[in-house]
């Protein structure tokens, strides 16, 4: 079976832990994919994953595949400028004003990473505040009281980190305004950077309320710190302009990464001139990258950014999740489920719990075995829904009308089935 013989190979059989799904009792193997549909080992998926975000025009689409092949004719590494890489970032910044300036790097992890290192260079100062469930990606600075995989699997501070590491970042509960204040006062001129997803997607979907954004602009002006907002997710998903162009603010530093690489990897920190002329070559603050600014990633990414400017991507992808939300929400209460389904733009999930999800702690107390008992109806029925309680449901431009009928249909019939159990 191939799951023993990754299992021999891989740690846990996988290379992403949120690949390996805890409740059953193999992986899925991954055969082709195409539009919003997955070819597995056990069939034909309406992909409701999507990469965990990386792909938004639905997959293997033409043109992001058209690009990739031009690219490849003309050679596919150069550690050299390119122009395409120019015309990327100048299309960034007319979307995304605040990133003035950026390194394009391979992940989003590396992009954070270096966002955090170029805001202690510039500060000269060494704590950063991050909020718990909030997801980073794997590195050290970030890793304490983290989201996604780390949440799944019980893991949100990994071993192997250092506590004089650890303790330089402080965690402080999401959406929670008082309890900032309160850390960005203890803190006080230690305080380097404040790290955010501005909608927390690693921890199922929290919507965050727009007073508290706006109390982490203010208060980390105030103490002199700068504001980084993680976009990986949300950047060119929530729209163009990105979560900062949705709710009006400006960050100091943004990282971005999967929809803009089109599915290829790619990270990308950025922001304020001033911070980001601190960057090597231009400054003393270290980053490089045999990688950075691959040139298949550029032509993928340059290709989704052409056709998301047209603006017909997010409404498919929007419409589909909003009929999805509302679906999930008339099956559930029919049947007497008391669920709660939060959306934003082309994500969405649902809790299975009474009242509302506002911070983790509303998340801890939803139902997580009725959710990944329910995910794996769906898949019986066709439907991969995100595999995690602590992910969420991404829709694309592929999630057609059709498409999101036949989801409805299956998940009816899931729910129906759940209620039997
Ligand atoms: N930040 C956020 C908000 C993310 O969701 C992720 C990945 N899920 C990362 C950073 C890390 O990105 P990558 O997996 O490309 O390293």
């Amino acid at each position: 079976m191939l799951f023993e013989r990754a299992k021999s190979v891989f740690p846990g059989g996988v290379n992403s832990p949120a690949r390996a799904l805890k409740h059953l009792p193999s992986p899925l193997v991954a055969k082709a994919a195409s539009g919003a549909y997955l070819y597995t080992d056990r069939g034909k998926l309406v992909d409701y994953c999507m990469a965990f975000g990386a792909i938004i025009l639905g997959h293997a689409h033409p043109r992001v595949k058209k690009a990739v092949e031009e690219q490849l004719e003309k050679g596919w590494i150069y550690a050299l400028l390119t122009e395409q890489e120019v015309e990327f970032a100048e299309r960034i910044r007319r979307h995304m004003p605040s990133v003035e300036k950026m390194r394009i790097v391979n992940t989003g992890t590396e992009a954070t990473m270096s966002a955090i290192r170029a805001a202690r260079g510039y500060t000269k100062r060494d704590v950063i505040i991050k909020f718990e469930g909030n997801f980073h990606g794997s590195h050290d600075y970030v890793l304490v009281k983290a989201g996604s995989g780390a949440a799944t699997w019980g893991i949100p501070t990994s071993a192997g980190i250092p506590q004089e590491v650890a303790r330089l970042t402080v965690v402080v509960p999401y959406n929670d305004i008082d309890a900032f204040i309160k850390a960005v006062r203890e803190v006080g001129d230690r305080l380097a950077a404040v790290i955010v997803e501005p909608v927390a997607g690693n921890y199922g979907l929290i919507i965050p309320d727009v007073e508290f954004l706006k109390a982490l602009r203010e208060e980390t002006q105030r103490a002199g710190a700068l504001l980084i907002f993680d976009e990986v997710i949300t950047g060119f998903r929530v729209g163009l302009g990105g979560a900062q162009g949705l709710f009006g603010i400006r960050p100091d530093l943004t990282t971005l990464g999967k929809v803009v690489g089109g599915g290829f990897p790619i990270g990308i920190f950025g922001g304020r001139g001033e911070v980001m002329d601190l960057v090597a070559p231009s400054g003393p603050v270290y980053n490089a990258g045999t990688y950075n600014a691959h040139p298949v990633s550029i032509a993928a990414g340059l290709a989704v950014l052409k056709e998301l400017e047209t603006g017909e991507p997010y409404r498919i992808a929007n419409e589909a999740a909003e009929r999805l939300a509302k679906g999930v929400e008339d099956v559930a209460g029919r049947l007497g489920f008391d669920v709660v389904v939060k959306r934003m733009a082309s994500m969405f999930q649902f809790y299975f719990k009474k009242g509302d999800v506002k911070t983790p702690q509303d998340v801890r107390e939803s139902n997580e075995k009725m959710y990944l008992k329910l995910h794996e109806i769906a898949l019986k029925h066709g439907v991969y829904l995100t595999p995690s309680q602590y992910e969420v449901n991404f829709t694309s431009a592929a999630h057609g009308r059709e498409v999101v009928e036949e989801t409805l249909a299956a998940l009816e019939k899931s729910f129906q089935e759940l209620q039997r159990e």
